[in-house]
Order: C-alpha cells, then sequence, then structure tokens
C-alpha cells in the first residue's frame, strides 16, 4: 500500500457521493512524536460526508503500518480514564457476564480496561503495538500482538473458541475495512455474545467545536444513524446506546446477533432524535464550523501574543495526538510556547511532530517559572487542574481552549471546575 491514498466511497453505505465538510489543510502524523528537532511530513487533513447515509470519514487514508506501528497513547497514564474503564468493566460484568466467561479486547492497549475483568474469566487482548503490549503480561491476561481483522478472528476462533464479549473501545474509528473488522467480530461472538464498542462521537465534536479530534488516525467520525444500517448489513443489531463523556464525548453502543432471542431495545430513539434535530444533512451547518474554527484561531494566537508581548512565560500540557492537530492548525511552535508538560514518559524528551516544541515532565513548569499554561489535553482539564493547584497558589494560570477559550487562576478555578465536571 501506498503511504496515502484517497478514500473514494463511503466505509459504511458504500456510496460513492462524498462532499467536503471541514478541511484543516496538511498536517503532520499525530502521534510521531520526534526523537530530534526535524522537519515532519505532512498529508491532507479533510472530512467527507456521505450524501447517502451522512456518515463522516476522512477523504484520505494513511497506511496504518506508517501510523500504528509505535503507539505511545499509555491508557493507564491518566487517572480518569482508569477510573472510566473501572466502572464500564463492572457494568459489562454484571449486565452481560456470568461466571468464567470470555472476553476479548480488541486493540487492548496496557491491559487498563481487561484488568477489571474477574481473574476468573478467559481475558485476551490483542494489540499491534509490541511497545505497550508487554504491560499486559502480569496482569493474568492473554495477549496477541496483531492487528484484528475477519482472518485474525478465524485463528483466535481455534485457539479461543467463541467469546461471551467482545470489547473495542477508541479503534472502530480506526480501521479502514470495517466491514472486515465486523465480520471478525462476529464470527468470534457466542450466540448469546455481546459486542461492545466505544467510539468518538462526532455530534460533541460539533457541538464543542472540538476540531483537533480530527486526525490521520481516525477515518471516522461516527455519527449514531448511519450505524444502525451499517451493522444490520451483517445481521447484528444495535440494541442499546449510551452518551460517553470522555475521550471529549464517545458513544458506547452494544450490538448482538439479529437471531437472539428477544432483545429488547433502548435508549436508540433519544440519541436518534438530537442528531435529527441539529440536521446532519444540511451542508451549512459545516461551512459555519470551518468559519468557528477560523476565528478561534486568530482568537487564541492573538491572547498568545499579546502574553508573549508581556515576556510571559507560556508551555502547553498534554502532548495528546489531539495537541498535534491543534498546534498545527493554530501554527502554534516552539517560539511561542517554550514546552509542552506531560506525565507520560515515553512521550517526555520527546518533540511535537510538525511544531518541534519539547516534551518535558510536569515539574518543569515549576523550574521554568511559567506563568501561563494552555491545556491541550482539554478532556483531562479538570484532572490537570487538581493536581497543579501549587502552580496557580503562586500566580500561574490555565487557558482551556474548548469549547471557548477561558483563563483559570486560583481565585476562580473551583467554581470553573464545577463547570467542567458538569
Ligand atoms: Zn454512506
Amino acid at each position: 500500500m501506498k503511504e496515502i491514498r484517497k478514500k473514494s466511497n463511503c466505509r459504511l453505505c458504500g456510496s460513492k457521493t462524498l462532499k467536503k465538510c471541514i478541511d484543516l489543510g496538511n498536517s503532520p502524523l499525530a502521534n510521531q512524536f520526534l526523537s530530534s528537532v526535524k522537519k515532519s511530513k505532512k498529508y491532507t487533513l479533510k472530512v467527507v460526508k456521505c450524501l447517502a447515509c451522512n456518515h463522516l470519514q476522512l477523504s484520505h487514508v494513511v497506511n496504518p503500518k506508517i501510523l500504528f506501528s509505535k503507539y505511545l497513547f499509555v491508557s493507564g497514564t491518566s487517572k480518569t480514564n482508569l477510573n472510566h474503564f473501572k466502572k464500564y468493566a463492572k457494568e459489562c460484568s454484571l449486565r452481560f457476564l456470568k461466571r468464567k466467561s470470555k472476553i476479548l479486547d480488541i486493540a487492548s492497549n496496557d491491559g487498563s480496561f481487561l484488568k477489571f475483568f474477574n481473574k476468573k474469566d478467559v481475558r485476551v487482548g490483542i494489540d499491534p503495538a509490541k511497545n505497550i503490549l508487554s504491560n499486559l503480561k502480569s496482569t493474568g491476561c492473554y495477549l496477541e500482538n496483531k492487528f484484528f481483522d475477519y482472518k485474525e478472528s478465524e485463528r483466535l476462533k481455534k485457539k479461543y473458541g467463541k467469546f461471551n464479549l467482545v470489547t473495542a473501545n477508541n479503534v472502530c474509528a480506526h480501521v479502514d475495512d470495517l466491514s472486515n473488522f465486523v465480520k471478525g467480530v462476529k464470527n468470534l461472538l457466542e450466540i448469546n455474545g455481546v459486542f461492545i464498542f466505544e467510539v468518538g462521537y462526532f455530534n460533541e465534536v460539533y457541538k464543542n467545536k472540538t476540531f483537533d479530534t480530527i486526525y490521520h488516525e481516525h477515518l471516522d467520525y461516527h455519527l449514531f444513524e448511519p450505524l444502525i444500517k451499517f451493522f444490520e448489513k451483517f445481521n447484528l443489531v444495535i440494541f442499546d446506546v449510551k452518551n460517553i463523556f470522555i475521550q471529549g464525548g464517545s458513544l458506547r453502543v452494544y450490538v448482538c446477533h439479529k437471531d437472539k432471542q428477544p432483545i429488547k431495545k433502548i435508549n436508540l430513539k433519544r440519541i436518534i432524535k438530537i442528531e435529527k434535530k441539529i440536521n446532519y444533512s444540511n451542508q451549512k451547518i459545516f461551512s459555519y464550523y470551518q468559519k468557528f474554527i477560523e476565528k478561534k484561531k486568530k482568537e487564541l494566537l492573538s491572547k498568545i501574543n499579546f502574553l508573549k508581548n508581556k515576556n510571559y512565560k507560556i508551555a502547553g500540557y498534554g502532548a495528546s495526538a489531539k495537541s498535534t492537530t491543534f498546534l498545527n492548525f493554530f501554527m502554534i511552535d516552539s517560539k511561542k510556547i517554550e514546552f509542552i508538560a506531560d506525565l507520560n514518559k515515553l512521550k517526555q524528551f520527546k518533540f511535537t511532530p510538525g511544531s518541534n516544541i519539547r516534551i518535558l515532565p510536569p515539574s518543569e513548569i515549576y523550574r521554568k517559572k511559567i506563568n501561563y499554561i494552555i491545556i491541550l489535553s482539554w478532556n483531562f482539564s479538570k484532572e490537570i487542574i487538581i493536581q497543579n493547584i501549587k502552580f496557580m497558589k503562586r500566580g500561574g494560570k490555565f487557558i482551556i481552549p474548548f469549547p471557548k477559550i477561558i483563563t483559570v487562576n486560583f481565585n476562580n478555578y473551583k467554581k470553573i471546575l464545577k463547570i467542567l465536571c458538569q
């Protein structure tokens, strides 16, 4: 496969009528953090919409071998993620599992989710990244260092048999051949088994204008309605859906075999109604969206320039994949901010792709006497602010860029934390 290729049809329904919606120009690959300052290759970053089913996807697909071989996001580093996985695993166990069940977690990352299931369950994790999978061994889970697809499902079926629960969190939007992937899941699902996946919800990206969740690894920007028809093609049925307030807003979707008898559908209508109200078939809403983010760029840059002119030192917090899109589109580089603080040791002392900003441990905020911190991992704003009250106590301020730019200081942080909780 070439480095990048144009996707000419809808990943869900196959239609070839795709229309441009959001254009972020050319952007470097979001997770390719560098060991030294150098130029990063940039690739087209555009979202198109299928006029037949309203599904949104990237116009171009970067070769997954380039994208995913060295994945530096470790789910276990964030407390918010761990709490989320703990509650999620509990819900799965109570609703769908009996004693000694078999669970497969696709794209299991470091096993942060699987480790919350009962140790008596057979827990299998599959993930293509070698550097993080080794952490899973200590949890008593089985691990498979592979990409998941239909062919791989055949091998797993021979080795483990079918599963009572298959989960895939934050991975479905990364898969180019989603039909093949879902065929693989169906192949491994017990007759009464349940497939649950969490996926970024475009409705939130739209509402909160969080365009930075758009990057090459996220091939799809899911709405709920197009997914219903998509699963029907495989004789699978969605029977429940929930809004999840993680990763900037996700959907948790519950799927089972169509011939499983009888299953009560819940929550579906509520979400469909919300999407109908926004009216995603209206092309105009996307031109407003594009204008809004251009405006936000001007607003934030003028704030940074204003602070720089006053000789304030500015840092960022959270070298997430999102930050790559954010920094690139807003043209923020090492001339504008000193460094980016991040707790992830795998990222520390590396440089951000494209913008070449140094990533350092959060202790540097104090050592370098930083005055302002732009929170780039805004979905963890609450956690970051609470961990750095000392910073605000000595006069430091946080800037949260989404949904609107707010400045947080020692006097107002309690009030703002309350808003962030909602
Ligand atoms: Zn479509």
